[in-house]
């Protein structure tokens, strides 16, 4: 199955400041500057030793994932990051002009449901949207998002076909080879972590999500839950102060992630909902502060840690 980022900010939109590319270009110009770079062969071999973040950008769309297969398409969330996935959708489908998408709710805050107003598959007839949930009257919430007062077009008037499919907690959903199962997590109105198994491989969607305060009976629960993942997509909002000062806000960090990774023997941990105060090197500072951490706790500990980033692919 193959994983695709399309929005991986936490709780709005963020957008990159001028001052923010004016301090990378500036970088860039200092590690140029004793270099040559006179042709353009040579510019692109110096430009490509840098990770993707540090020559574009780790991306300002709020929570979307793509988890599919030649034949089956899955989505996690429509914040903005949805936008994207859709005018993918649309050029790719242009030929037949069907698209069928079964979309999973974490939950309903507007970071994660506000892309889809913008989903231009959803206004097509030939399409077939299927929407899960476990948090109740789904169909309500999105149609209240497009209520008139606050967006011009009501969800009966975008005309592809649409199935809303309540889920229990804990249920297992079929959707041709996928199994994907479900937890509670600890959120404001609480939030549903999704397991995606195929193929022997599994993926977890675990965004959302705080593990202050919980009984040992409950974090027991997750580590049992993400036991084995190939791949955590774990909410690392907050750095580990700010994660102690905000107890009940609903947001977990990198540091917890790691602990509760490698209790679970997680294979690869992404680090996802990053918080729009953060710039991109800020980011990339919690990664390195984590991946410290992990060497300096867990000595020999193969976990790998990464930044989700718009646009990244991973195959599992
Ligand atoms: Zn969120
Ligand atoms: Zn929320």
């Amino acid at each position: 199955m193959k994983v695709r980022f399309w929005g991986v900010r936490g709780s709005i939109p963020t957008p990159p400041t001028s001052e923010q590319i004016r301090q990378k270009v500036l970088r860039m110009l200092e590690k140029a500057a004793v270099r040559d770079i006179s042709s353009q062969a040579k510019r692109e071999a110096f430009i490509n030793e840098f990770e993707d973040w540090e020559v574009g950008l780790i991306g300002g769309n709020t929570s979307c994932v793509e988890i599919s297969t030649k034949d089956t398409l899955l989505i996690f969330d429509m914040g903005s990051g949805m936008k994207r996935l859709g005018d993918y959708l649309i050029k790719k489908h242009s030929s037949e002009g069907k698209i069928k998408a079964h979309i999973f709710i974490n939950h309903t805050h507007w970071d994660h449901m506000q892309g889809f107003p913008f989903f231009v598959p959803a206004y097509g007839p030939n399409s077939e949207l299927h929407f899960y949930a476990v948090h109740e009257n789904i169909e309500k919430r999105i149609n209240d998002q497009q209520d008139f007062r606050f967006f011009p077009v009501g969800l009966d008037i975008m005309l592809s076909k649409k199935y809303f499919h309540q889920i229990e907690h804990k249920s297992n959903v079929q959707i041709d080879d996928f199994t994907i199962t479900n937890l509670e997590l600890h959120h404001p109105g609480k939030s549903y972590a999704y397991k995606v198994t195929h193929n022997g491989k599994s993926a977890i969607y675990a965004t959302d999500a705080e593990y202050n305060n919980l009984s040992k009976e409950r974090m027991l629960g997750y580590i049992d839950f993400y036991q084995n993942a190939d791949l955590l997509i774990f909410d690392a909002q907050y750095s580990f102060i700010e994660e102690i000062q905000k107890v009940d806000w609903g947001h977990s960090s990198a540091l917890v992630g790691v602990d509760i990774a490698i209790k679970a023997n997680v294979k690869r941990l992404g680090l996802f909902h990053h918080a729009p105060e953060n710039d991109d090197f800020e980011i990339h500072k919690l990664l390195s502060i984590a991946q410290e951490y992990r060497k300096n706790n867990y000595p020999g500990n193969q976990l790998e840690i990464f930044i989700a980033s718009e646009g990244l692919e991973i195959h599992l």
